[in-house]
């Protein structure tokens, strides 16, 4: 009993995991239809884990940036901040969406990728190009971006207000107190939330398993095998050195502080409703509550290096069930509308096989292409929302110390 006692939240996460993966394969293997049997009657469980994630993302991003931005004090701060963390979120993304493409060429050069039938599918793509989506960062109506839980939207809300309070001195000052207080209240109920995610993980790993294991041996399976090399090279080489020299935090520490968030992406598959675990992980490790309550909601809203390398490695893949290949100028061009189509991908769950389209459009791929891996989405979904949310929390780590800087920087000149 004390020995469970011991056991801390992402013990217990990783239990879940565990179990989850094993009531799963039972089962898969167990029942004749094992798949129907967990979405019956454990998948509302995770669903009703995955709601409260959800109906918390909208305030918490609210009110962590409106917060953020004035506890960083004055706009200068908050610009600086800012265009730094943008850069590294194109940065990386564009890094992430180069390892997918060379992976995927490297595995299609020597044969591994199946070339599927392409005759008769169909696949009803949203038309969204560049313009739609720069178009649709701006809200015309505040309340329906916060209904719609449009959360470009409600970042450009929160920014405004953010700054409008700084602008207003004095005036502005009981606005600001009553969004700080909504911060201290929305952070409470999270961390009651949070503490509900072994048993959340354990449903939704269950039925992830059940309804997806027997696709996982298909045909699909060297292609999503790529994918997720390329997420791990990516999440070792890019984000271990950014976080071990960028963010001065060892590696093995960066893994164990950032791994209840990487369960939680991997079990929900939304950045978005992970983002209240992200925020917690990356204050655990060090990174300042003031810098991380805005770079980490904007992160989970535009900085998707996971859904990058994921639209890399399937218009390739797209690309040889079709018979075409892809010139290097072609891949150029993947490289520029996966990074814009990656910023224009909601944190939720499958937003990333939506954007595919603008994608593969750019380089006159047929869009049907997506119904090839459509059946599979999920897997690769998992994989790159982990990797996505991963990126935030580096950004935090490294953008804290930027900070730190600056503030000793000035510091020191305010001195002489
Ligand atoms: N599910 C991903 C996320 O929330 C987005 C995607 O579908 O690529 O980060």
């Amino acid at each position: 009993m004390s020995a469970l006692k011991k056991i801390k939240l992402p013990g217990w996460i990783f239990i879940g995991m565990i179990l989850g993966i094993l009531a799963g394969l039972g089962c898969m293997y167990g029942m004749a239809d094992g798949g129907a049997f967990t979405t019956a009657n454990l998948k509302p469980f995770g669903d009703i884990y995955i709601n409260l994630l959800k109906f918390l993302v909208v305030p918490v991003v609210l009110t962590s940036i409106v917060s953020g931005v004035v506890s960083l004090g004055d706009i200068k701060r908050v610009g600086s901040i800012g265009w730094k963390t943008i850069v590294y979120y194109l940065a990386t993304t564009a890094i992430a969406i180069v390892i997918g493409l060379v992976f995927a060429n490297v595995a299609n050069a020597v044969g591994l990728f199946p070339v599927l039938e392409t005759s008769g599918l169909e696949y009803e793509a949203n038309s969204s190009n560049v313009m739609d989506v720069i178009k649709g960062i701006f809200p015309s109506n505040m309340w329906q971006s916060f209904s719609d839980a449009n959360m470009l939207q409600v970042i450009v809300v929160a920014l405004f207000l953010g700054a409008g309070i700084l602008l207003a001195g004095d005036a502005g000052k009981k606005f600001s107190e009553v969004m700080e207080s909504a911060y201290a209240v929305v952070m409470k109920i999270m961390g009651f939330i949070i503490k509900l995610t072994p048993i959340g993980v354990f449903c939704l790993m269950a039925d992830v398993v059940a309804v997806n294991g027997p696709k996982i041996v298909g045909s699909l399976m060297i292609v999503i095998g790529v994918a997720y090399v390329a997420y791990i090279v990516h999440f070792v080489v890019c984000y271990g050195v950014s976080a071990t020299t960028l963010g001065k935090v060892g590696f093995v520490k960066f893994v164990k502080g950032i791994w209840p968030a990487m369960v939680v992406a991997f079990t929900t598959t939304s950045s978005a409703a992970t983002l209240p675990v992200t925020i917690d992980c990356s204050n655990k490790m060090g990174s300042d509550p003031e810098v991380s309550s805005f770079v980490l909601p904007l992160g989970a809203t535009i900085n998707m290096d996971g859904t990058a390398i994921y639209m890399g490695v399937t218009s390739i893949f797209i690309a040889t069930c079709y018979g075409i290949s892809l010139t290097l100028g072609q891949m150029a061009m993947i490289v520029l509308t996966a990074t814009l189509a990656s910023i224009g991908t909601a944190g939720v769950s499958g937003a990333g096989m939506i954007m595919l389209a603008m994608v593969l459009e750019s380089v006159g791929l047929p869009v049907e292409g997506i119904a090839l891996i459509a059946g599979v989405d999920k897997l690769f979904d998992m994989g790159r929302t982990t990797l996505n949310i991963v990126g935030d929390s580096t950004c935090a780590l490294y953008m804290s110390r930027l900070d730190a800087k600056r503030a000793a920087r000035l510091a020191a000149a305010a001195k002489k």
